[in-house]
């Protein structure tokens, strides 16, 4: 079987085909801590050739992971169950826009902050940037319904997908959605696929929304003497009658493994800072950010500095884009996770945390997308150190159940992928999970795409870091 579908991949693919061991242990790793090593990887670049794939696929009957830049945090595309690896990241030649239209489209490989160029140039605006826009892939955003810092206005990757292409478990090529901005024909495929983690359908390309580029932004800093006061002002920006662009968390820890690592005279002492970016008319920012101001006076804040020239505001924006390379410096294996509350409860979380980072003896930094309630507790850890390893699980578990228990989720952005599928459960409950699960067995009854992402597997109960 193994050298039948090798031959038959080979006719296709020839040099864009890959299953010597030294050239397929490269694609087995993503942003998480996970590694597994597919039988094959092939770079695709055509709806056909992903489509062929896929037929390929269901007459082997082997597996089929897609793989855009591998920033996944959440090992969305390590292929567990091995078979075929599908490099997007040559797919990246097709880039066009109908600025009359505000729409462009893309192949799955083109790079998210090409998007965020080639709009800019005619003054439009794509939104959705997360922070690894210079890396990510557009058609890993959608898999994960990627967000980023602009989200707190601007919302995220599914509120600027008009259609997708999609090639289905079975090998059909069609089309959700369209190029219009209203669209209720039949059901909405298009947002059922976005974010399904390569789960469902693999896309072949996207058609996406633009606005008009705000005409000005101007960034603040606020200091915080104590975290629970920082959790506390993120609702009093949001109700204070200001919309903020960005609202950008840092705690303690981050800030200073930012200054240790890049030395720009940041205030180590603070408890934690905020970044509050407000766009707009430049007539108007000033306004707002007084509005900020004297909301924040209420509660007794009052360390604000606003960025007085672009070259400010761009060093402050620099802190928040340092604090993962920052991290990753600071040694070990880095686990990211991506609890999303609502509003009034992040202070609550905040406390939770440091409690946990003094019982379990860990090193959790704590940043992330305020104005969302997304928060990026981080955990540095050594793999090889299985007592640490135990402590690092039994952290995570504990934020996860407690961020459920304050109405929040596991994921904001990130997906579930590996590292999050054991608490699903406590999430969605049994029949919750069922129902998705229907989902995935009508359009994917194989479970070819993308398998053991998502759902829990039996007997797993806790945080994955188990490899091949
Ligand atoms: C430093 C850093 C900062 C980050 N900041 C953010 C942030 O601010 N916001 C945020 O949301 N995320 C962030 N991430 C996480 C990550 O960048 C995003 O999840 C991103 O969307 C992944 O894109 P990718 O091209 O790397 O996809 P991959 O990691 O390769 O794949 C991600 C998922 O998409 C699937 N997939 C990929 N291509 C396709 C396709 N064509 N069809 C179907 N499925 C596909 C894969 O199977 C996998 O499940 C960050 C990661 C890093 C390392």
């Amino acid at each position: 079987m193994y050298e039948d579908l090798r031959n038959s991949l080979e006719s296709i693919f020839e040099e864009r085909l890959f299953y010597k061991i030294e050239d397929r242990i490269s694609y087995g790793y993503d942003g998480s801590f996970g590694q597994h090593t597919p039988d094959f990887v092939v770079q695709v670049k055509s709806a056909e050739e992903v489509q062929t794939v896929v037929k390929l696929a269901n007459k082997f009957n082997v597996p089929i992971t897609p793989r855009g830049a591998s920033t996944s945090l959440s090992g969305g595309p390590l292929p567990v169950e091995k078979g075929i690896l599908m490099d997007f990241s040559q797919w990246d030649h097709y880039l066009e826009i109908f600025p009359d239209d505000l729409l462009i489209k893309a192949s799955p490989g083109v790079i998210t902050s090409d998007i965020h160029k080639l709009a800019d140039q005619y003054n439009l605006m794509y939104p959705p940037d997360p922070s690894s826009s210079s890396i990510c892939t557009i058609g890993g955003n959608l898999a994960e319904n990627a967000g980023g810092p602009r989200g707190v206005k601007y919302g995220v990757t599914k509120d600027y997908v008009l259609g997708l292409e999609i090639v289905t478990a079975s090998g059909e090529i069609i089309n959700t959605g369209g190029n219009t901005v209203k669209n209720v024909t039949g059901y909405d495929l298009t947002k059922l696929i976005i974010g399904s983690e390569g789960t469902l359908a693999i896309i072949t390309e996207a058609t996406l929304r633009l606005i008009p580029k705000p005409l000005a932004t101007k960034t603040a800093m606020i200091l915080f003497d104590d975290l629970y006061t920082a959790g506390k002002s993120i609702s009093a920006i949001l109700t204070s009658g200001v919309r903020p662009s960005k609202m950008e968390i840092l705690d303690n820890n981050s800030l200073n493994r930012v200054e240790d690592y890049a030395h720009l005279n940041l205030p180590r002492e603070a408890a934690a800072i905020l970044l509050v970016e407000v766009d707009g008319h430049p007539s108007i920012l000033d306004k707002e950010l007084i509005t900020i101001k004297e909301a924040l006076t209420k509660i007794g804040v009052d360390k604000i500095e606003i960025a007085e020239s672009a070259e400010e505001e761009e060093k402050l924006w620099q802190v928040r884009k340092l604090v993962s390379p920052a991290i990753v410096k600071s040694g070990y294996t880095k686990i990211s996770e991506d609890i999303t509350l609502p509003l009034s409860k992040i202070p609550d979380m905040f406390e939770k945390i440091d409690k946990i980072k003094k019982e379990y003896d860990l090193n959790i930094v704590v940043f992330g997308h305020a104005g969302d309630g997304n928060l990026h507790p981080t955990i540095n850890t050594n793999m090889r150190d299985q007592g640490e390893v135990g402590r690092v699980e039994d952290a995570v578990e504990e934020i996860f159940n407690y961020a459920i228990a304050l109405g929040g989720t596991l994921s904001g952005e990130h997906g579930i992928g590996t590292m999050k599928r054991a608490f699903m459960t406590n999430e969605m409950g049994e029949s919750g999970v069922l129902f998705q699960k229907a989902i995935k067995q009508a359009l994917d009854p194989k479970n070819l795409l993308n398998p053991s992402k998502i759902f829990p597997i039996a007997g797993e109960k806790r945080l994955v870091l188990r490899n091949d």
